[in-house]
């Protein structure tokens, strides 16, 4: 049982919030991704990751309305996949994901130009991380390509090299490049690709022999943890396991025990041996949640590494947000990308399961 210091306001909110979530019964359903605040996590009817998140939207038929507690393009990616009747509220519109901002279609059209005046786009799959504004899945819906998560990456790139010699990935080149080393791709046949230079930077040698372009856009919470950081814990706790996600830096997946997706460590830990020792490279929030939630294990944290835009959706925020169903901060996608946009989701959630 996991005891919280709320505030009297807070108790309240969390009153209301379910006394109109009772009222709406299957009419409403609130989505929590798993790095929200344990209260908005005790709220949340699906508790997920972006992909288990996604696939959830994509079955809510009956609920009329979505409330999304997570970031702006899980929230849009809900709205893409949502039915005309189904309405996507977010609690907060300015939750974004820097990472996201990181790939804009103007520069990813600007790339795939230049990628085509070197090589026939017939011999590249362009792929799109979830963590990207609509108009990015509507780009590879039109030209090939599909969504991955870091949940099904692998399987995204296998679909893709089934198809095409080559994968252009945006935009977290940490996903990719990891991804790349699991499918055995050598280093010298990804490059990374610097929208802010001419051909990303690269030579039309290095564009042809690549395999893997990489977009130049990184997670900052992912980021931040360090070889240093693995190296003080194992002295710290010689004992413990290091389970890390696929956006930290290859040198800290390779010096980890396991690499995954954030419900593949939540997994990881709800499945370690009583009394063992976990350390986890991921969110701080879901860190603290795991080791409240696993009371039999030792569950520590790599490094505090907090997602500022995750922690912008509050119980404040979220009643404000019920008690303004339908109506305050509707998430909207324009009918054009949203066909194309959900070809590319489509093609994702068809893939074999993670
Ligand atoms: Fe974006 Fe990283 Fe936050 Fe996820 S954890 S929403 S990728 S900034």
């Amino acid at each position: 049982m996991v005891m919280l210091d709320r505030s009297s306001a807070e108790e309240r909110h969390i009153e209301e919030i379910r006394k109109i979530k009772k009222e709406m019964g299957d009419k409403l359903v609130i989505l929590a991704h798993h790095y929200q605040r344990i209260d908005i996590v005790d709220l949340g009817d699906f508790i997920g990751d972006s992909f288990e998140l996604s696939e959830k939207a994509a079955h809510s038929r009956e609920a009329k309305n979505i409330v999304f507690c997570g970031v702006h393009f899980m929230a849009e990616s809900a709205a893409i996949l949502a039915g005309p009747h189904q309405v996507v509220q977010i609690p907060d519109e300015h939750a974004g994901c820097p990472m996201a901002d990181m790939a804009d279609i103007h520069n990813v059209e600007k790339a795939w130009e230049e990628i085509a005046s070197v090589i026939d786009t017939a011999a590249i799959t362009p792929i799109v991380y979830m963590n990207s504004d609509a108009d990015l899945k509507a780009f590879c819906g039109r030209n090939g390509g599909l969504v991955c998560t870091s949940s099904n990456a692998p399987a995204a790139f296998d679909w893709a090299f089934g198809r095409s010699e080559k994968v252009f990935f945006f935009p977290d080149q940490h996903l990719g490049r990891n991804t790349g080393n699991e499918r055995g791709i050598p280093r010298e046949e990804m490059i990374v690709w610097d929208p802010q230079k001419p051909f990303g930077g690269n030579s039309s040698e290095e564009i042809k022999r690549a395999r893997i372009i990489l977009w130049d856009g990184y997670c900052l919470v992912h980021t931040h943890f360090t070889t240093k950081h693995v190296r003080e814990m194992r002295k710290q706790f010689p004992e413990a396991k290091i389970v890390v996600h696929p956006e930290c830096h290859e040198e800290v997946v390779a010096l980890s025990d396991a690499v995954g997706s954030t419900g593949y460590i939540v997994k990881y830990v709800q499945e370690a041996a009583p009394g063992s020792t976990i350390i986890v490279g991921t969110e701080i929030n879901l860190v603290k949640r795991l080791a409240r939630e696993n009371p039999d294990k030792k569950v520590i944290e790599l490094h505090d590494s907090l997602c500022t835009n995750m922690f912008k959706i509050d119980l404040k925020k979220l009643l404000w947000t019920l008690e303004n169903i339908g109506t305050v901060n509707v998430v909207t996608v324009s009918d054009t990308i949203k066909e194309d946009a959900r070809k590319a989701l489509k093609r994702m959630l068809d893939l074999p399961r993670p």
